[in-house]
C-alpha cells in the first residue's frame, strides 16, 4: 500500500483560520479472528457521529456534519484491505476531502473541529523514520524503501554487460573483476546513472535517511555524485552480498537504523541536559516551545508521551499559546481551544525543524519537570542582545 506522504500532511495543514467544520475520523481496521475490531465501520462511525452531533448547537453545523459523515463513511469503507487503519477528513464548505490509508494502528475516534485533527498522523510521521536504501556494486544499483517498519524493493538498474566494451576488454585481458582495477570510478557512466537514480528517489520521498550498502570505493564514488541535500542524509551501511536478497537488506537496514537513531537520541539528550545545566537556549514546556517556533528560533523539538496538551489560538492575530487561556495576550480577542502539541508539530513541519519523539523512559529522564515538550533554540541576534539566560516565559501556563 502507499505509505503516508508529506503531501498528505501538507494538504491537511493548509487551512488556516477557517470557521467551518471539518470531520476527522480515524478507524482501526485491524482484523482479529476474522472480525474487525470494534465491528462494522459504518456502525462505529454512525454511533460516534450521533454523540458528536449532540454537542453541536447550530442546525447549520449539524446539517454539514451529517453530509460530511456520510462521505467519511464512504471513504473509510472503501479503504484497501491491506491497511491497518484509515484517516478521513471532510470539510464540506472548504472543499476538503482527503483520505489516508494507514500502515500503522490507530484508535478509532471522530473529531469535529474548525481544523483537521492531524495529531496522530504527525506523531507517526516523526516516530517511524522513512528510509531509502541503495545496494550498489559493480553489477547493479538496487533501491529499497522502508516505511512503517517494512522494507520493499522499488527500483533496480543492472549494468548492461554487452554495452560495456571497456569491461569486456578488461576481463579478457586480465580475467579479474573489473571494478577492483577500474582507475576512475567517478567517471563510470553506470555509477553516475545510479547516483542520479538514487537522487531522484530521495527527492521524491522525504526520507530521513539514505542508507548506502556496497564496497566502499564504489559507494564513495556514488555518494560523491549525490546532490548535497541528499548526501547530508547518507549513512554508509557497509557491504552486502548480492545473494542475501531482500531479507538480508531488510535485516541490515534495521540494524543500521537502530544504531543511527540511538546515536541521534543520545546526542540530542546530551545537548538538552547540557543546556539545562547552563540555563540557556532552551524552551521548556508548550508555551515556550510555541513561542520559539513562532519566532523562528527553534532548531530541535523534543516531545514526550503526553498528547493532550491544552492550548489556544487567537482567531484575529493567529498567535498560538501553549496554555488554554481565554483571551489573546496581544489583541485581547477571545481565543479558540486547540491541542498545543498539534500546533507545535504543525509549525515544526512547516519550518522543517527536526522533531524527536522520546520513549517514556528517555522522556522521564529529561522532560519530567515540564509539559513533556521542549525545544533547543538557535542563537540569534535578538537572543544575544537580550544578554543570554533562559527564554523568559511570556505567558505562564
Ligand atoms: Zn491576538
Amino acid at each position: 500500500m502507499m505509505p503516508m506522504t508529506r503531501r498528505d500532511l501538507e494538504i491537511l495543514l493548509d487551512h488556516p483560520d477557517r470557521r467551518d467544520y471539518v470531520v476527522s475520523a480515524y478507524v482501526d481496521l485491524r482484523v482479529t479472528d476474522g472480525f474487525r475490531r470494534g465491528g462494522d465501520v459504518e456502525t462505529i462511525l454512525r454511533n460516534l457521529g450521533r454523540e458528536a452531533r449532540a454537542s453541536l448547537a447550530e442546525a447549520k453545523a449539524r446539517k454539514s456534519l451529517d453530509e460530511a459523515l456520510d462521505d467519511v463513511i464512504r471513504m473509510a469503507s472503501a479503504t484497501e484491505p491491506a491497511a491497518r487503519g484509515v484517516a478521513c477528513f471532510r470539510g464540506i464548505e472548504r472543499g476538503l476531502r482527503h483520505v489516508v490509508a494507514l500502515d500503522f494502528a490507530v484508535a478509532t475516534r471522530l473529531v469535529i473541529d474548525e481544523e483537521p485533527f492531524v495529531l496522530p498522523l504527525l506523531v507517526q510521521w516523526y516516530t517511524a523514520p522513512r528510509c531509502l536504501a541503495a545496494q550498489v556494486d559493480s553489477h547493479g544499483v538496487r533501491l529499497y524503501e522502508r516505511y512503517g517498519g517494512v522494507t520493499e524493493p522499488v527500483a533496480s538498474r543492472i549494468r548492461d554487460v554487452a554495452d560495456d566494451a571497456s569491461r569486456l576488454n578488461f576481463k579478457r585481458q586480465n580475467g579479474h573483476e573489473w571494478h577492483e582495477h577500474l582507475s576512475d570510478l567517478d567517471h563510470d557512466p553506470f555509477l553516475r546513472a545510479g547516483a542520479e537514480e538514487i537522487a531522484a528517489w530521495a527527492r521524491g520521498g522525504a526520507f530521513d535517511w539514505v542508507v548506502v550498502f556496497g564496497p566502499s570505493p564504489i559507494t564513495a564514488a556514488v555518494v560523491r555524485r549525490l546532490p548535497r541535500e541528499v548526501a547530508a542524509r547518507v549513512v554508509e551501511g557497509g557491504s552486502i552480498d548480492r545473494s542475501e536478497g531482500l531479507d538480508g537488506v531488510a535485516q541490515r537496514l534495521e540494524a543500521v537504523l537502530a544504531e543511527v537513531q540511538a546515536r541521534q537520541v543520545r546526542q540530542v539528550l546530551e545537548e538538552f541536559q547540557g543546556r539545562w545545566k547552563e540555563g540557556h537556549l532552551l524552551a521548556d514546556g508548550a508555551t515556550e516551545t510555541l513561542d520559539a517556533l513562532q519566532q523562528g528560533r527553534a532548531e530541535q523539538v523534543l516531545v514526550g508521551p503526553r498528547r493532550d496538551l491544552g492550548g489556544a489560538r487567537c482567531p484575529a492575530c493567529g498567535y498560538r499559546f501553549g496554555a488554554p487561556i481565554g483571551q489573546c495576550v496581544y489583541c485581547q480577542t477571545p481565543t479558540r481551544t486547540v491541542n498545543a502539541l498539534q500546533e507545535i508539530l504543525r509549525l515544526a513541519m512547516r519550518q522543517q525543524v527536526p522533531v524527536l519523539i522520546l520513549e517514556d523512559a528517555e522522556a522521564a529522564r529529561v522532560l519530567s519537570r515540564n509539559g513533556q515538550v521542549a525545544a533547543l533554540l538557535r542563537a540569534d541576534l535578538n537572543w544575544s542582545r537580550s544578554g543570554g539566560g533562559r527564554v523568559p516565559a511570556r505567558f505562564s501556563a
